[in-house]
Parts: C-alpha cells; sequence; structure tokens
C-alpha cells in the first residue's frame, strides 16, 4: 500500500501538477470505490482544484466547493496523464483538466475509498480520518517525549507504528524496514525496550521514513502509478542476505500481513527471557489493548469470525 512517503512525494507532484486547473470531464470506472451523496459526474464538474493534501495514507484533493479524500487502502495509485492516453480496465476515476492533462486513480483491488465531500469538507464520513495522529513524516515530538507516548501504550513493537491513531502513514513496509534499522523484533513490546534500544527506534524511525521520501523523489515516474521499493533492505528480500550480518532474511506472518525481518539482528523477545516478564505485568492489558492479538484470537476458533468484513480493513 502507498505509505508515508509515497504519498508526500505524490502530493507535490500533483500539487504542481493540478493546483488552479478546473475539471472538464469526469469519468467513472468503477463506482464501487465511490463514496459520494450525488453522482460524482455532477459533484466534481466544473469544480477547481484549490490545494492537494497529505494525511497519513490518505491524500485530500480540495476544490472551490467541497473536497475528494482518498484512501488507496492495498493497492489503489494515482497516475497522471494525458486525458487522450488509454484508460486501463482498473481506472476507477479519471478527472481531465482544463490544461488537458488527467488525474486517475487506478485500484487493482478495488479496496481503497473515493470520498467526494459536498462544500464545508465534514470529514467525519471518512472512516479514520479524523482520528489520525500526527504525521509519521513530519511529527513534533522529542526522543523523550516519543519515548513517553510510545511506551504508555504498552504495545508490541511494529502494532504501535501501523497504529494510525499513534502516528499516520506507516504501512507493513515501512514497518518492516524501521524495526530492522533499529534491530528490533517486531513483536518486542515497548515497554520492555531499554533507552538504549528507545533511542535507536525513535531513530530508526526519523531516518528510514526521511531516506524513504528521498529514494521515492529520486525514482518515481513523471506519470506516477507505480511503487518506489527498490530501496527496501528486508521488505520482499526474503532469502536474501541481511545487509548488516548476512543471515538470510526470513518472511512470516504478523497477524494477518506479511512481515520481513533478519533472525539475527532482530530477536525475538523469548530469547531475550521478556515474555515471562511481559505476561507478568501486562497480563490483562495484553489481549484487550491490541488489536492484532484480538484478531488472530478470534479469527481462528469461530467460523463467524473469519467472515467479518472488518478484518480486511
Ligand atoms: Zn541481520
Amino acid at each position: 500500500m502507498p505509505e508515508w512517503p509515497d504519498l508526500h512525494v505524490v502530493r507535490g507532484r500533483l500539487e504542481k501538477a493540478l493546483v488552479g486547473r478546473e475539471i472538464t470531464l469526469v469519468r467513472v470506472g468503477d463506482p464501487l470505490v465511490l463514496r459520494a451523496t450525488r453522482p460524482v459526474e455532477t459533484a466534481l464538474a466544473h469544480r477547481r482544484l484549490t490545494g492537494v493534501r497529505h494525511r497519513g495514507k490518505f491524500l485530500v484533493f480540495d476544490l472551490d466547493k467541497g473536497a475528494i479524500v482518498v484512501n488507496p487502502m492495498l493497492a489503489g495509485v494515482f497516475e497522471l496523464n494525458d486525458a487522450e492516453d488509454k484508460l486501463t480496465r482498473t481506472t476507477a476515476l479519471s478527472l481531465v483538466l482544463d490544461n488537458g492533462k488527467d488525474l486517475r486513480y487506478r485500484d487493482d483491488k478495488r479496496m481503497g475509498k473515493v470520498h467526494v465531500l459536498e462544500d464545508g469538507g465534514d470529514t467525519s464520513s471518512v472512516h479514520g480520518f479524523d482520528e489520525l495522529g500526527p504525521e509519521a513524516g513530519d511529527f513534533p515530538w522529542s526522543e523523550r517525549e516519543f519515548a513517553t507516548r510510545a511506551r504508555a501504550t504498552r504495545r508490541e513493537v511494529r502494532n504501535l507504528l501501523q497504529d494510525q491513531t499513534f502516528l499516520a502513514g506507516i504501512g507493513n513496509a515501512y514497518a518492516d524496514e524501521i524495526l530492522w534499522e533499529a534491530q528490533l523484533h517486531p513483536k518486542r513490546r515497548v515497554a520492555t525496550l531499554s533507552d538504549e534500544e528507545m533511542a535507536r527506534f525513535y531513530r530508526a524511525l526519523k531516518d528510514v521514513i526521511a531516506r524513504g521520501v528521498l529514494q521515492v523523489e529520486e525514482h518515481l515516474p513523471l506519470e506516477l502509478g507505480t511503487k518506489i521499493r527498490d530501496h527496501m533492505k528486508v521488505r520482499g528480500h526474503k532469502g536474501k542476505p541481511c545487509p548488516r550480518c548476512g543471515t538470510p532474511i526470513i518472511k512470516t506472518r504478523h497477524g494477518l500481513d506479511d512481515m520481513y525481518l533478519c533472525p539475527r539482528c532482530q530477536l525475538p523477545p523469548d530469547s531475550l527471557g521478556q515474555i515471562g516478564r511481559c505476561a507478568k505485568r501486562f497480563h490483562a492489558p495484553m489481549s484487550s489493548t491490541d488489536p492484532t492479538t484480538a484478531i488472530v484470537t478470534l479469527s481462528v476458533p469461530t467460523p463467524a469470525a473469519k467472515s467479518g468484513s472488518d478484518i480486511a480493513t
């Protein structure tokens, strides 16, 4: 899925190309991804784009009246085409502008959402938007404040990184990269990190996101439409040597997600003698405050839980 560095760079590109332009033609390829209170063709025709904003994993297009908020979820991507370029089968929405450019949203998995908001731009109908925490690539906390806030959650480090109410914009790929950089196993509990480990965690978070932005900026083509992942050190590198120690990277599961890590640089909590300590200290909150743990527990024994559509989101 597009994550903070991807959308940060895409935002800048789209702002340059689109702001000030008028929408002259609206083409809907996949109504399934659209969320609107009236036909988007009428809602968006002749609207002018006044700004492009980035918020976590969302992109917001401000219009002279209303706004469009897009959550690309797993597979949604933005494309910048010429209006006469052929539309692809999975183009969900195309907005042709008065300069002949065409902003397209393509979603191969049809899981993303395009919310068309009326004048006033009330985002309460956009799931998860109003609850977003500070931006993962631009949060104001010092190392000490980050440590205090992180420890207060009592969560596992990977779940914390992906909690959009804590920090907005980190998904599976950058979570793997940050934890590899910090040499932390994804299932370590934040509360058990030493001061040195916490410092590594904070630095890795800052550095990996900042480097990601530079890499995406350098390699993202002008027409957009793809995710830049070549700079990743562990994500997608199953069986390849860890760049730090040479041990083959492993791919495993984390709840419903894939996860990549170095089994030597990122030692699991039980090998560090933590499980006993954690279980004693945090026995009650462990299952009730950790959604991933809760989902795993639910999805195994009861068939009803497996069919719940909430699990996928
Ligand atoms: Zn390693």
